[in-house]
Order: C-alpha cells, then structure tokens, then sequence
C-alpha cells in the first residue's frame, strides 16, 4: 500500500479538491477545505503557487497525481491500469476510471463497510472482507456483477464498520452496488457508469499525458 506519513489533508488541498482520504471527518464542516477553500499548503501556498493557472503538461500531471491519490495507487500499478484500459473496447479514460472503481478496495469503500478507501484497504487486507462467502485479501481485485461482498460475521461488530455502514445511506451508494442492510452485505448489479465517479476528474487529461 501507498504510505503518505504527512497530514493527509495536505493532499487536499496540495490537489485543490476534496480526495476524501480521512474517513468520517470529510463529511464534516470541519474538514479543512470546507473551512479554508483550496489553498494550497505551505507558508506561500496562496500567494505563490496558487496564481499561477496549471495549463498543459502541468495539469495532466496534476489529474494524473489527484486520481492516483483518490484510490491509494502507486506509479507503476497507475500506469498498468492505463495500458489495461487502452486494450479495452470503449473510451480509455471511462475504462482507466471503471477498473479502478472496481477494485475490492474501493467496493468495500462504495458500499459502506468503511469511510474511506484506505480503511477499506485495511480492512482487505486483513482478511475481514469476503466475495461471495469466500475470504478475499486481495485489495486490486476486480469485482463483476453478481458477486456479493460482505464482512466476516466476526468482524461485523467492529466499531468503524458498523458505525460507516450506519451512515452509508447519508454518503449515497454507486447504481451499480445494492445494499442489503439485514445480512450487511452487498451485491454488484451492475458495471459502474461515467455518473457513478466523482464528476471532478477529467480523465481526458490523463490519457494525454500518457499519449506523449
Ligand atoms: Fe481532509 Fe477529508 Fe477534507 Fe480531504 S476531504 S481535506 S482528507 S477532511
């Protein structure tokens, strides 16, 4: 897993835009961008980095860092996902964003067995998730319709799972992961679709940069 050891709110704010690394505090007003806006961190953030507009190069790489961040990837992996999508049928910047939608780490995330993505790798990784009644460790695996995530019976009474599924329905779930609240399991009914990631990534500007 990507280790960030810095205030992970500074990625926020390093980005411009709300990443939603931080759990339950970035639905509260007391997350720092709702509270100070988008200036970016340091001592001159404001006055320095923000007044020059990015154009080009510099904002496909910018994109390319925000995605990375958002779902917890590294370069290497990053890149792997691009040249996947590009193999694929359809539009590779839609397909770049589907497969990353669909690893099981970000499922668990969307589905509301945690509040961030990164408790949701943890949570993976631990062995506390599984597909279809089978335990899956395996954070970058892709889910397909049909398969149903839940959490071992175990680990259900933990404070933070049962605490983020509580408040899920508030967050709001993807069309393509139905939530079924008696046996706290979720079921994938669908592939996920432009509307269902979050409208601010302009995925455009990351098939460009990989282009060069
Ligand atoms: Fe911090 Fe979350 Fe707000 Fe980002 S969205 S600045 S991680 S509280």
């Amino acid at each position: 897993m990507a280790r960030y050891r810095d205030a992970v709110c500074r990625l926020c704010r390093r980005e411009g835009a709300k990443l939603f690394l931080k759990g339950d505090r970035c639905y509260k007003p007391s997350c720092p961008i709702e509270k100070r806006g988008t200036q970016p961190p340091g001592q001159h953030g404001n006055s320095m980095r923000r007044g020059k507009a990015l154009a080009g190069y510099g904002q496909q790489l910018r994109e390319k860092q925000k995605v990375k961040r958002i779902y917890l990837i590294l370069e290497g992996q990053f890149r792997n996902y691009f040249e996947r999508a590009a193999r694929q049928k359809g539009i590779t910047g839609e397909n770049l964003l589907f497969l990353l939608e669909r690893r099981l780490d970000n499922t668990v995330y969307r589905a509301g067995f945690s509040t961030s993505r990164r408790q949701a790798r943890q949570l993976v990784n631990h062995g506390h998730v599984l597909v279809n009644d089978r335990k899956v460790d395996i954070p970058s695996y892709q889910v397909k319709p049909g398969d149903v995530i839940s959490i071992k019976e175990l680990s259900r009474k933990n404070v933070h799972v049962e605490g983020a599924w509580q408040t899920a329905a508030g967050r709001g779930r993807p069309s393509w992961i139905s939530a079924s609240g008696g046996d706290m399991s979720a079921s994938i009914s669908g592939l996920p679709t432009r509307d269902d990631v979050d409208r601010s990534i302009n995925e455009q500007l990351i098939v460009e940069l990989y282009s060069k």
